[in-house]
C-alpha cells in the first residue's frame, strides 16, 4: 500500500513539472487557403499540427484551443439556405463549433498518439467554454468583426442585422469585445494538473455576460488570440504558442522591404502595433495577445507557422515576445 501510494506521489510529481503549453491553432489547421473546407480536408489537414502536439505531449502538459470563423460561417450559409423559422443565435452556433471541432481535434490526437504507442496514458478532453465579457464593452455600440456569407448590395439592405462594405462584399458585423475571464479557468487547471491534454475556449468561446451568479449569451464573438491570453494568464501556463498560417512576425509585411522578426521586447511589439505593422482582425490580436500575456507573466510567447509547432516550442521557430534578458 505504502509503496503503491509512493509511486503515485512520484508519477504526480513528475506531472507537475513538465512545463504547461497553450497551443492556439489559426484557421489554416483546419482549412487551408483556396480549399472549400469538406470535412475531409478539415481532417487531413489536422493531422500537421496535430501530430506535432502529440509529440509534445511527451515532455508537456498541453492546452489546445482553436479558432471557428470558416466553421460559423457554413453554419449560418445553412441556416440561410434552409430557414424553417427556427433561427440560431451565434452563441448557440459556437457551441456547436467547439463540439464539432473539439470532436475533430480528438479523434486526430487519439491516432496520433496510437502511433506514438501512448495512447494508453494520455487522457484527453474537449470542453465547452464559456467566456465572459462585459455589457458596457465599446465594441457592442460598434461592431467590427465580419462573419458568415458575402452578400450583393441590394441582398445587404433588407438583411435584419447591421452589416458592411468589406473587400469581398458586404458581410454582417459583430460586435468583438474583449475576454474578462475564462468561465471553467478551474475546470481547466484541474485537468492540467492530472495530465490530461484540454481542448477549450473553441472560437473564442461562448460569449457570456455575468448576471449576478447567472450567465446570459450574447450575440458575439470573441477574438481566439484573445481570449486564449486570458485562459494561458488564468490557468498560469509556462509558454504560448500561436501557430498561424505565416512562419511569424514581419514588419513592412508584404511589401519588398519585408523582414521577419525573430524576436520582440513587449515594448518593441506595442511600438510596431502603434504603426500600424499589424492589422487589427488578422497579426494585431496575436501581437496583443502575446504581449499581454509576456508583460503579466514574465514568461515568453511565440508566433509561428503551423507546420513549426515544435520547432518553435524548442526556440528554433517563429516570432518569440520576451523581455528583454537584463
Ligand atoms: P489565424 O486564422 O491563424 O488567426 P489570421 O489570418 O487571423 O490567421 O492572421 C494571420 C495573417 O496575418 C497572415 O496570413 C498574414 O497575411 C497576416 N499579417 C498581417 N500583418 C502581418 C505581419 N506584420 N507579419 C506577418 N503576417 C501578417
Ligand atoms: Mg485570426
Amino acid at each position: 500500500m505504502i509503496a503503491q501510494s509512493m509511486q503515485a506521489g512520484a508519477a504526480m510529481n513528475q506531472i507537475q513539472t513538465k512545463p504547461v503549453l497553450l497551443i492556439a491553432l489559426g484557421g489554416n489547421a483546419l482549412i487551408r487557403k483556396g480549399q472549400v473546407g469538406t470535412v475531409a480536408e478539415q481532417f487531413a489537414n489536422l493531422r500537421l499540427p496535430v501530430r506535432q502536439i502529440a509529440g509534445l505531449s511527451l515532455d508537456h502538459r498541453l492546452i489546445i484551443t482553436h479558432g471557428n470563423g470558416p466553421q460559423v460561417g457554413h453554419l449560418l450559409l445553412q441556416q440561410e439556405c434552409c430557414d424553417q423559422g427556427v433561427k440560431l443565435p451565434l452563441e448557440i452556433l459556437v457551441a456547436q463549433t467547439q463540439g464539432q471541432i473539439g470532436y475533430m481535434i480528438e479523434s486526430t490526437l487519439d491516432s496520433a498518439l496510437m502511433e506514438l504507442g501512448i495512447h494508453d496514458e494520455k487522457p484527453f478532453v474537449s470542453l465547452l467554454s464559456y467566456v465572459v465579457v462585459d455589457r458596457n464593452d465599446p465594441a457592442f455600440r460598434e461592431p467590427t468583426k465580419p462573419i458568415g456569407p458575402i452578400y450583393d448590395q441590394s441582398q445587404a439592405a433588407r438583411l435584419p442585422f447591421p452589416v458592411r462594405k468589406t473587400a469581398r462584399g458586404y458581410r454582417r458585423v459583430v460586435a468583438s469585445p474583449k475576454p474578462i475571464t475564462i468561465v471553467e479557468k478551474r475546470e481547466i487547471a484541474r485537468l492540467i494538473a492530472m495530465d490530461f491534454i484540454v481542448i477549450c475556449c473553441g472560437g473564442g468561446g461562448i460569449p457570456v455576460i455575468r448576471d449576478g451568479r447567472a450567465f446570459a449569451g450574447v450575440d458575439a464573438v470573441i477574438d481566439k488570440d484573445l481570449a486564449s491570453a486570458r485562459l494561458a494568464l488564468e490557468v498560469g501556463v509556462d509558454l504560448f504558442v500561436i501557430a498561424t498560417d505565416v512562419a511569424g512576425t514581419a514588419v513592412h509585411y508584404g511589401t519588398d522591404r519585408e523582414r521577419f522578426l525573430d524576436r520582440l521586447s513587449p515594448a518593441e511589439a506595442r511600438r510596431l502595433l502603434l504603426q500600424g505593422e499589424f492589422p487589427p482582425g488578422s497579426m494585431g490580436p496575436k501581437i496583443e495577445a502575446a504581449v499581454e500575456f509576456v508583460e503579466a507573466s514574465g514568461k515568453r510567447a511565440v508566433i509561428t507557422g503551423i507546420d513549426a509547432i515544435e520547432a518553435a516550442v524548442r526556440g528554433k521557430a517563429g516570432t518569440e515576445v520576451a523581455a528583454t534578458r537584463a
